[in-house]
């Protein structure tokens, strides 16, 4: 994610702002220009924006003229008159406009199930109740959300119980979108050959994945060729969790270019090769991941330094680098292939 600046005073600003910290005006997000502008018609903000201080997005000028590309796709919402549902939903749907604003940088094709029913994308965030909880999850385009995975109590709760060093609601958002580009790039995209001969067969039972992976646990050595214990369930997970950690990758790389961040990477090869993330060119998958290196060595060791966890608690092995290097190829030439930007309505 980029810094963004005022129009009116050059004040820097970050992708949340809805008005600017220095002078004052209101400023929201365009997609069609890919960044913060000042606010000259309040009609053309986002109707969440309007009515619930929810969203900083414009509407786009070929769609819906009260919602915006984001909140669109948002087909189910939990009951707003609770609180603590309204408060999930606004960190939902602000993590939400962060994985759109990835894709749209990637030109992946964002297109609305209301716009086509059988390829479309929807969200649906709901709450749960005891007798009837709710499972995060993609089925057909349409993507499930537990609201709790917003109260950082019970993701906590939940990250300790499954014994998993990340959880947040947008790595849920990033991986759950990749069971869907499953279906539209490797499936339908007829990748499932060069799929399968990195990632395994996953015409295997799903249903027997699950127990298994819920009664034994994963692989021992499951980090040899997994970025995560979950990702050696099934083909089908090891993709999700390994394009979602794509995702991670280039947002967090390009939020260290926008800063301007000039590393000196401890390399056994290469001592003290510098790397300058302005120069970085996301293009090239090993300047990508040497980049990458670089930035969560130095990510981990001020988080250290604050007595706080590792930001980024993974390791990338050579298989778990020929997976994402997979996932690298297909999201440029389906971008090649979508271009010019398909915009969601
Ligand atoms: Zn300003
Ligand atoms: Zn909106
Ligand atoms: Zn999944």
């Amino acid at each position: 994610m980029r810094l963004f600046a005022c129009d009116n005073c050059q004040q820097t600003l970050y992708f949340e702002n809805s008005r600017c910290v220095h002078c004052g005006v209101a400023v929201a997000y365009s997609v069609e220009a890919a960044r913060l502008v000042q606010v000259f018609e309040p009609a053309l903000l986002c109707r969440n924006g309007r009515d619930h201080d929810a969203c900083n997005w414009l509407v786009t000028v070929s769609s819906d003229p009260d919602f915006c590309v984001s909140c669109g796709l948002s087909e189910v919402i939990p009951d707003l008159s609770e609180p603590a549902n309204d408060q999930a939903w606004r960190r939902i749907e602000a993590a939400k406009r962060r994985l759109l604003y990835t894709l749209f940088a990637l030109q992946l094709p964002v297109v609305s199930r209301k716009v086509d029913e059988a390829t479309g994308l929807a969200f649906r965030f709901l709450k749960g109740t005891a007798e009837e909880p709710v499972m995060t999850g993609h089925e057909q385009g349409v993507i499930t959300l537990n609201v709790d995975e917003a109260d950082f109590a019970f993701r906590e709760n939940m990250r300790e119980k499954m014994g998993e060093g990340y959880r947040t609601v947008l790595g849920h958002l990033r991986h759950e979108i990749g069971h869907y580009y499953w279906d539209r790039i490797i499936r339908d995209g007829q990748r499932v050959d060069g799929f399968r001969a990195l990632f395994g067969d996953e015409s295997q039972s799903y249903e027997e994945a699950i127990a298994r992976h819920y009664e034994s646990g994963p692989p021992a050595n499951w980090n040899e060729s997994f970025i995560s214990a979950y990702a050696s369930m099934h083909p089908w997970e090891d993709w999700a969790e390994t394009w979602a950690h794509y995702l991670h990758m280039v947002d967090t790389l390009e939020t260290a270019r926008s800063h301007g961040l000039t590393l000196r990477a401890p390399a056994a090869d290469q001592p003290g090769e510098k790397i300058s993330t302005e120069r970085l060119a996301t293009s090239d998958f090993d300047a990508l991941t040497a980049s990458w290196n670089a930035v969560t060595l130095a990510m981990n060791s001020l988080n250290r330094s604050m007595g706080m966890k590792d930001a980024y608690p993974f390791v990338l092995s050579p298989t778990v680098l020929g997976k994402l290097r997979f996932v690298h190829e297909v999201v440029r030439s389906a971008a090649r292939r979508a271009a010019p930007r398909t915009i969601a309505a």
